[in-house]
């Protein structure tokens, strides 16, 4: 299929992209890799009349330290931050994550921040954000504001962004050192979406998990933080009656569609799998 006419305009800073997102209001779009936003073109399912592509932009790609936390452009690809050095010694679970997203084609374009700003649920790095407690830069018409990742999802395609607004960058506190993590997804074939995947990061002291943080991808129209499964965990030592009451904390909150990846009820059961493989598999990966 082929999409709609549109005008391409290819600014060179974010205040020329704001400046022209601003100015087109509803009629403008960003493009980032375009692997979400062409095909819904090419479905008629967006039409927009300018796309206004944040390629040129080069303050918007790449990866830093700032501090505790580290900053990583919008417009970084899935497959820079699978060969990022500084990521993988830092939050290893971006790599993770990267590596099953879809095929090397997509992840050579596709970028992060077009990753978390789409708002489907089928996104892989939503979760993984919130699970990270990651905060979002965005500049809009009035400046800059800053948007905490769990805060960010509103409903199935619906986020915190606003028309005219440029999500800059992902800030990401670094997990602690000898963390554990997991990212693990239940897919049909390679380069499918997920019937259900679960993000996991934990600290463990003495044997005992010290912190811990889930996230879930495609069992709801947002992706979700599982918090209250995270607390259960607190202090156990991943005993499996304490990670079974924990799976069905996290199994209480989803509320998956029904659709081609199976009927709901299997796809709560497959977040409550993935959640257990992810808990045993970060387990085996945390120090202490
Ligand atoms: C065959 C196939 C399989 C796929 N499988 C998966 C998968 O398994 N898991 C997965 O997570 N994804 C998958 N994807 C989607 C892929 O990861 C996309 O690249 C990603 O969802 C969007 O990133 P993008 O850079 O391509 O953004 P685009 O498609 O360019 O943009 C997506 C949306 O975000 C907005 N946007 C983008 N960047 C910004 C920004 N900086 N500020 C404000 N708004 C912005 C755009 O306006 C648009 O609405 C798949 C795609 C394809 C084609």
């Amino acid at each position: 299929m082929i999409p709609g006419a549109f005008a391409y305009h290819r600014p060179a800073s974010v205040k020329e992209a704001v400046g022209l997102l601003a100015q087109f209001g509803d009629d403008g779009r960003a493009l980032a890799g375009g692997h979400s936003l062409i095909p819904m073109m090419k479905l008629r399912l967006a039409t927009p009349a300018n796309l206004v592509d944040l390629a040129g932009i080069a303050e918007l790609k790449g990866a830093r330290t700032d501090g505790n936390d580290i900053v990583i452009g919008a417009m970084t690809t899935q497959h820079d931050l699978s060969g990022s050095e500084l990521l993988s010694a830092k939050i290893p679970i971006l790599r993770e994550t990267s590596a099953q997203i879809a095929d090397p084609q997509v992840r050579y374009l596709g970028t992060l921040g077009g990753n978390v700003a789409n708002g489907d649920p089928g996104n892989d790095m939503p979760a993984v954000m919130i699970c990270l407690n990651a905060i979002y830069h965005v500049v809009g018409k009035n400046g800059e504001r800053r948007i905490v990742a769990r805060q960010f999802y509103q409903g199935a395609y619906f986020t915190a962004l606003e028309p005219g607004d440029v999500l800059t960058a992902i800030r990401i506190p670094v997990p602690a050192a000898g963390h554990g993590y997991a990212y693990e997804k239940l897919k049909r074939k390679i380069g499918d979406y997920a019937t259900a995947a679960a993000a996991v990061v934990l600290t463990m002291s003495g044997g005992k998990v010290s912190t811990c943080s889930i996230g879930l991808t495609n069992v709801a129209e947002t992706p979700l933080w599982a918090e209250d499964a995270g607390k259960i965990l607190l202090g156990s030592t991943l005993d499996a009656a304490t990670v079974k009451r924990a799976v069905a904390a996290a199994e209480a909150i989803t509320a998956p569609a029904a659709d081609a990846r199976g009927p709901a009820q299997y796809r709560t059961k497959m977040a409550g799998v993935m959640l257990t493989r992810a808990l045993a598999r970060a387990q085996s990966r945390a120090r202490g």
